[in-house]
């Protein structure tokens, strides 16, 4: 078939298109965001897999979907999909094989019994993926056990349940966005020290709902911090004020535009000319508030204004949310009361 190249790692995917990192050669996505490094070549293959099959070219989208596999991490959602989908065009296949063979509609096919010895192996591997869904959840449990637990030694239990709270609600604004745009994510993953991480993987993602994903975390997270703000209006616990505080400041600290972290993903969708518009906008911010953490911000983006990944169209949605979050998140800090030390 004509549709078979051989895969050619190109010079420009010796560098992650999202967050820059070195990517050496055979690794199939990219180790620090996750990003699958034939992306671009995997959209195209589902792209005309998919028309393959509206037109009932099935056989011929089998073998597409089989190509796209190679270029594939072993456990990345979409080979699960694309096994599951072969499995589907399989019994099409054979299904269409059958009509014509009998000229007749097949009566009510059943699971055991198509599948004949193999049954039993199907059942095992059904209940492996429970086994491993239960895991994945064990996995964000603990971790949240765990991150609670050293934020609870190191600041008391208010602190640390707060905190731990605040790092989730920013995360599930990650899933909410991700589920959002019909795509697949898994439970949150905490790193105690560092914060958390949502794995999700789609087909054929434009830069601008990667940014809406990636915005969506600093969202929420703005929502928890100025719910904690509320709180310390309504009580006037301190523990609160240094909730907002915390939560703001590092939801901040994730809109820096480098590496895996949030800005680095939103930034992607923005054209230079957004980039030194953000910049100003984030000089702006330092002037007014006085939060030194806009320099952090800024330096990030002067940073990104030499970065050859702009997009072919300027975003102005992803710009305007960009330049809202900063604002709002700034804007909480300044009215948050800081509190001399550690009196919560
Ligand atoms: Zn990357
Ligand atoms: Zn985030």
């Amino acid at each position: 078939m004509g549709l078979f190249q051989p895969v050619v790692l190109s010079a420009s995917a010796r560098v992650c298109p999202v967050c820059q990192a070195e990517l050496r050669s055979g690794e199939l996505a990219c180790p620090r965001c996750q990003t699958l490094v034939h992306r671009e070549r995997l959209d195209a293959i589902s792209k005309e897999a998919l028309e393959l099959e509206r037109a009932g070219s099935v056989i011929e989208a089998r073998e597409l979907w089989r190509s796209a596999l190679p270029l594939l991490p072993k456990g990345a959602t979409q080979a699960d999909w694309i096994r599951q989908h072969l499995r589907e065009l399989d019994e099409r296949i054979a299904g269409n094989a059958k009509t014509a063979a009998l000229d007749r509609p097949q009566g009510k096919p059943n699971w055991t019994k198509r599948l004949g010895p193999l049954a039993p192996i199907a059942v095992v591997l059904a209940k492996l993926k429970t086994f491993f869904f239960l895991l994945l959840k064990l996995k964000f449990l603990l971790s949240f056990a765990l991150f609670l637990g050293v934020y609870w030694t190191l600041f008391g239990p208010w602190f640390g349940v707060g905190f731990a709270v605040q790092i989730l609600i920013h995360e599930l604004g990650h899933v909410a966005a991700v589920k959002r745009n019909g795509l697949k994510a898994d439970l949150p993953v905490f790193l105690p020290g560092l914060g958390a991480y949502v794995r999700w993987q789609g087909f054929d993602i434009s830069v601008a709902t990667r940014a809406e994903i990636a915005l969506a975390g600093p969202l929420f997270g703005l929502f928890a911090a100025a719910g904690c703000m509320g709180l310390y209006l309504y009580t006037r616990m301190p523990v609160f004020a240094a909730l907002a505080h915390a939560g703001a400041w590092l939801n901040l600290i994730n809109l820096i535009p480098v590496w895996m972290l949030d800005g680095g993903q939103a930034v992607v969708a923005l054209s230079r000319v957004q980039r030194g518009l953000l910049l100003a906008a984030c000089v702006l911010f330092f002037a007014l508030t006085d939060q030194k953490v806009f320099l952090l911000v800024a330096a990030g983006m002067v940073y990104r204004l030499f970065t050859k990944d702009t997009p072919e169209e300027p975003d102005t949605r992803t710009m305007v949310f960009f330049v809202l979050l900063l604002f709002a998140l700034g804007a909480l800090l300044k009215v948050i009361p800081m509190q001399p030390g550690r009196g919560f």
